[in-house]
């Protein structure tokens, strides 16, 4: 099962993405989480990558390709893999392609879910997340069951920097002008699979799980 989530920045790919874990144990590599847990903790990377995430730009494509690169590598990816927020740029797909051909790997599909872009800023804007679970919620659209605090350990919720409205204007300014060009790639390699992310949280991972059960982990 080698997977990439693809989609705009709150269309629901960290969201799904604990789905598809929980459901088929495939591990979850996501560029953001890997930034953000480096910045925490003050490495050489995070320094690296803080500037471009405080202003909403993307990370250089050379750091981040050689941290999917040595994650890809890792023995708990033989099985498969569940990228989530990587490639966002045609370069780090083509860097993809030569990594996992390295690998002696291919992708099975890239699942692209779209939600039409002026629902985007609600869904960042009201977006809390568990510091220590990891887990996704919105204030509206999904709330925990006790407010502020995380279903999974109780852990105090946060809003993350980078979704105060100034910064998502720019993330989705950044991401919509490489969105187009990166779901050509994968459309014309066969790999593309649209997914209607402008539905239930229950009802998405439906649609995603009708592909992927016909795969194995
Ligand atoms: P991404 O990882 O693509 O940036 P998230 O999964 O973090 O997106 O979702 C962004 C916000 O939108 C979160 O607050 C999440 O709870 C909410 N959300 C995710 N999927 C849906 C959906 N199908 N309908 C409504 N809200 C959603
Ligand atoms: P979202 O999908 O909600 O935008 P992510 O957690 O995927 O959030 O990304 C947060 C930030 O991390 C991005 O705005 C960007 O600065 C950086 N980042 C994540 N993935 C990549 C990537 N593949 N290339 C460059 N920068 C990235």
């Amino acid at each position: 099962m080698n997977l990439i989530l693809m989609g705009l920045p709150g269309a629901g790919k960290g969201t799904q993405a604990e789905r598809i874990v929980e459901n088929y144990g495939v591990p979850h590599i996501s560029t953001g989480d890997m930034f953000r847990a480096a910045i925490k903790d003050e490495t050489e990377l995070g320094l690296k990558a803080k500037s471009f995430m405080d202003a909403g730009e993307l990370v250089p494509d050379d750091v981040t390709i050689g941290i999917v690169r040595e994650r890809l590598s890792q023995s708990d990816c033989e099985k498969g893999f569940l990228l989530d927020g990587f490639p966002r740029t045609v370069a780090q797909a083509e860097a993809l392609e030569e990594i996992l051909s390295s690998l002696g790997r291919s992708l099975d599909y890239v699942l692209n879910i779209d939600v039409p872009e002026q629902l985007l800023m609600e869904r960042l804007t009201g977006r809390w997340v568990s510091p220590t679970s990891g887990k996704t919620y919105h204030t509206v659209f999904n709330p925990p069951k006790v407010e502020g605090k995380c279903d999974v350990d109780g852990s105090t919720l946060i809003q993350r920097d980078d979704d105060k409205p100034e910064t998502v204007k720019k993330r989705l300014e950044v991401n919509q002008s490489q969105a187009q060009p990166l779901i050509d790639f994968y459309s014309e390699k066969g790999y593309l699979k649209n997914i209607n992310g402008n539905q239930d949280i229950s009802k998405v991972f439906e649609d995603l799980n009708e592909l992927l059960k016909g795969l194995h982990a």
